[in-house]
């Protein structure tokens, strides 16, 4: 078992750039949080043979949740599942809920990683990105949560932000780096359909910057992360030796997790993909009612060779040329003439029969991956 994922899905804000599953009503926390302890009970025999390695609070807002019912669930995790003595237990928490007292419970809880939604250090980018905390706040938290004796922390940044240009967002990376944080994700400000952010876009209200700007400042974060002794272990994913993230890893290795409330999905690890569908109302009133609340899917070969492709070439891995060979001998040919098409156009190297995207093309990943895929 690779792990568990918990979905807490409430939040104060809608950011501006959000298409994450979230609900700014807390009014329903509480029936929420009934309804996930029954989906927990209800799927205990699937977690119950192997050790269960790393837990994850995603959400939505985790750190917004009330403490009781946090309390709760892990009362109901550690009474009633095999949870490995040093499982890797990730919180993810917006920084104007970090405070001493809060941050004491949650380490009494057993959480021992916190992945902390910073995203700028900068006001005027929080407030473009419709966040419900400032710069000061981001300052403020991450001190009390190393004083809390939090060792094992990631911040999100985002770059590509409407109106930063490259030396602004040097001063970015270099407040990360002064701050000795081990773990960065660094994402690319993009545009999803429905979100506020598409409607500011569509309607002239707010202007993208180039696709250059991006591209110079995802390579501005790589090489001072990299001369900072950091790993690119993933295309958004930095981190200091022997701190990447466990839980997230697992996923990208194609490893089995159970995820639970709304929004949530689950893999066997082998073909049988779940996934819990993104209606609190629903998935409340479904729980309750004793109606299926999830849908599952069997993954085909096709399926499987595509995922492989997407998760491992987007991290330092890369793709095991056996493993394609072995497993699925029906699109190997396809596999070799495509990634040698794609060594020769140096976009691809092969090293110890292992096919990995270099450094100067992790830019255009997604284009790579696209040539691989089978329709
Ligand atoms: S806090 Fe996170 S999940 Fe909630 S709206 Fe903002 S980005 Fe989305």
């Amino acid at each position: 078992m690779s792990g568990i994922y918990i979905h807490i899905p409430f939040c104060r804000k809608n950011c501006s750039y959000c298409d994450f599953y979230f609900s700014l009503n807390k009014k329903h926390e509480p029936d929420f949080f009934n309804a996930l302890r029954t989906e927990l009970a209800l799927r205990k025999n699937e977690l119950q043979n192997e050790l269960i390695e790393t837990i994850y609070l995603g959400g939505g807002t985790p750190s917004y949740a009330s403490l009781e019912q946090l309390e709760r669930v892990f009362y109901w995790i550690y009474t009633s599942l095999p949870v490995a003595p040093h499982a890797e237990i990730t919180l993810e928490a917006n920084p104007e809920d970090l405070n001493p007292a809060v941050l004491e419970k949650w380490k009494s809880l057993g959480i021992n990683r916190l992945s902390i939604g910073v995203q700028s250090f900068e006001d005027k980018y929080l407030q473009l990105l419709n966040r419900s905390h400032t710069s000061k706040k981001v300052f403020e938290g991450l001190s009390y949560a190393r004083r809390a004796g939090f060792e094992n922390i990631s911040i999100d940044l985002i770059y590509g932000i409407p109106g930063m240009d490259l030396t602004e967002w040097e001063k970015q990376i270099d407040y990360f780096l002064d701050l000795s944080i081990p773990h960065l994700s660094g994402y690319a400000l993009t545009v999803e359909k429905g979100t506020l952010l598409h409607h500011q876009v569509k309607k002239g209200i707010i202007r993208m910057p180039e696709d250059e700007i991006f591209e110079e400042m995802f390579f501005l974060l790589i090489d001072k992360l990299e001369k900072a002794g950091y790993s690119h272990y993933e295309i958004s994913n930095w981190a200091k030796p022997g701190m990447e993230s466990k839980h997230n890893r697992s996923y990208w290795l194609g490893k089995k997790y159970a995820g639970f409330g709304p929004s949530a999905h689950s893999y066997d690890g082998l073909t049988i993909r779940k996934w819990n569908k993104p209606n609190l109302h629903q998935y409340i009133k479904n729980i309750t009612e004793g109606n299926p609340w999830y849908e599952t899917e069997k993954l085909s070969e096709k399926d499987r060779f595509n995922e492989l492709i997407m998760t491992r070439l987007r991290t330092d891995v890369g793709v095991d040329n056996k493993h394609i060979k072995l497993k699925f001998p029906a699109y190997y040919d396809f596999f070799k003439q495509t990634a040698t098409k794609l060594l020769h156009e140096n976009k691809l190297i092969y090293e110890n029969d292992f096919w990995r995207i270099p450094r100067h093309a992790k830019f255009i990943t997604d284009g790579i991956i696209e040539e691989f895929f089978v329709v």
